[in-house]
């Protein structure tokens, strides 16, 4: 293709994306189509001679289309959203031309410097504190996903503790000690922590605990809970030196109770003994907001923090913003330098070499699209875009809970996210749902605690009616939502934070939930 053939090209493609957007939401959502079906219609082998831009694009509608799950359409209150934006778009386009893999500084130091600027900027708009800034001794780094940021830093963090355990040893004493050590090294996170924790135990090679969050916190890792952990480490003879804590968890967007948590790991450990991570991915984009700032004033005593532009602020996949407070805690696990990787630049120390701070070599320039996003909407076009999706949520959970008769909240409305289930009939028919359950029902409570005289037989009805108005509505194709058991509870999860998503899309979908439980429901008790 030459320049004239990607000049034409590239226009049509642009026209054929515009369109796309601005026809989206007329789309079915998710998509139906069977498994191997793109196999069916393309050839078993590539083409011997070179084929036409125009003959190659056409297979984007009639081919891919039809494949696609279309996360950007309105209707897509699935998983947690994955915002695309036109200036995040010009961001990769640009990043495409300039393929510029800049593991080093001298790569291309402009890739390395906007990277340091922009997560600098970052940092302000999400009210972090001055620890996590490049101008001290911490600084943040562009990673691939938050499962990516979490394996980083659980490895840091192995080999921060390892070398403390180590210190004053060499040749075979220090190998032994490691090796003892690391047979008792464990990584602690909560019964709601994201899967990727476990996985990054899995990698480091290391041991994962999960600690149990009641619902009568909300589902929120408490101080005591850390507490108990940590004994409970003690007596089994294991050694603790990671723990994550969540900012939005994934099924109900609870918030780890990190002063009571931080204070637990302070009085307990010597400093620096435990990485304390906080896995904001989703959620953190909230912190833009002022009045989500408190949160982020106990960060002041955390190793490390993450959140994801590519959720819920405006900017591609994959763009997941890693903080540290001390950068060396990287650069130290991370930095293995062969002499074809040496270069006068690196050696002075002067400049920031992000290999150093993340387990690829190659890095791509992400800090592009971030800096687009960020001058596009300015800081408070970007909260605005946050309390719109917080309005909306808050708005769907009030229809919910309009509709008694028909659904129960199990989480409280936050950041966007209503959990809901379907709520039994026979249980209300028998008085089963009195004036005291209903009360610890609007406070979040999970229905599985909270109905003490509900047995499980009856908490199946409850789960299988949710689970079939859930998949009903799926299969239409109409909206695209998501499931998680909470608890033993089957329910239904409700992302009001698409950025194409208004108050006449989440009616849509109140009305698809009102009428699908309505037939269920009906036909279960007829
Ligand atoms: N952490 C939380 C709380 C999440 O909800 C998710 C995904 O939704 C992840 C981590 C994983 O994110 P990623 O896909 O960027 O690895």
């Amino acid at each position: 293709m030459n320049a004239e053939e990607f000049r034409k090209a590239a226009h049509a493609a642009i026209e054929e994306i515009i369109d796309y957007y601005d026809t989206i939401q007329n789309r079915r959502v998710v998509s139906n189509v069977e498994p191997g079906y793109l196999r069916k219609l393309l050839p078993s082998s590539p083409p011997e001679e070179g084929e036409q831009w125009a003959d190659i694009q056409k297979d984007i509608e009639a081919k891919i289309m039809p494949g696609l799950t279309h996360w950007q359409s309105p209707n897509f209150m699935a998983f947690f959203p994955a915002n695309a934006t036109y200036p995040s778009m010009l961001g990769e386009l640009y990043s495409a031309a300039f393929t510029a893999p800049s593991f080093n500084w001298i790569c291309s130091p402009a890739v390395t410097e906007l990277e340091t600027v922009v997560l600098d900027w970052l940092a302000q708009t999400l009210h972090l504190p001055n620890c996590f800034l490049s101008e001290g001794e911490g600084g943040g780094v562009i990673q691939g996903s938050a499962s990516e940021a979490t394996a980083t830093v659980v490895v840091a963090a192995r080999e921060r503790y390892l070398t403390t355990a180590c210190e004053g040893l060499e040749g075979k004493g220090r190998e032994d000690r490691r090796d003892q050590t690391m047979s008792r090294l464990v990584v602690l996170g909560s019964d709601q922590s994201h899967s990727s924790l476990a996985k990054a135990a899995l990698i480091a090679g290391v041991r994962y605990k999960s600690i149990p969050c009641s619902s009568e916190n909300d589902l929120a890792l408490t101080g005591a809970n850390v507490q108990a952990a940590l004994e409970q480490c003690k007596c089994e003879d294991l050694e603790p030196f990671f723990l994550l804590t969540t900012l939005g968890t994934t099924s109900t967007c609870a918030v780890d109770r990190f002063d009571e948590i931080t204070t637990v790991i302070r009085e307990t450990r010597s400093p620096g003994t435990i990485w304390i991570h906080v896995d904001a991915a989703y959620a953190g984009a909230a912190l833009v907001c002022d009045e989500y700032a408190h949160i982020a004033k106990d960060f002041v005593a955390v190793d490390s923090f993450d959140m994801n532009m590519h959720k819920w602020l405006l900017t591609n996949f994959d763009a997941s913003c890693l903080f540290v407070r001390n950068r060396k805690d990287l650069t130290s696990a991370l930095s293995v330098t062969p002499s074809y990787l040496r270069n006068p630049f690196s050696d002075t120390g002067l400049v920031t070499d992000y290999r150093d701070w993340q387990i690829p070599l190659g890095r791509r320039f992400r800090a592009l699209k971030i800096w687009f996003v960020l001058r596009t909407y300015g800081v408070n076009g970007l909260k605005a875009h946050i309390r719109r999706h917080i309005t909306l949520g808050e708005k769907f959970a009030n229809w919910i809970r309009g509709r008694e008769d028909l659904f129960r909240i199990i989480a409280p409305p936050a950041f966007a996210l209503t959990v809901l289930t379907v709520a039994n009939p026979k249980l209300i028919d028998w008085g089963l749902l009195n004036e005291h359950t209903e009360t610890k029902v609007s406070e979040g409570l999970a229905t599985s605690d909270i109905m003490p005289h509900t047995s499980t037989t009856e908490l199946d009805h409850t789960n299988s009616l949710t689970k079939s108005v859930y998949e009903r509505i799926n299969a239409s194709g109409k909206v695209f939502l998501t499931s998680s058991v909470v608890n033993g509870v089957y329910a239904i999860r409700v992302v009001s934070a698409n950025e194409k998503a208004d108050e006449e899309h989440l009616r849509k979908a109140f009305e698809i939930l009102v009428r699908t439980t309505e037939d269920i429901v009906g036909q279960a008790y007829k």
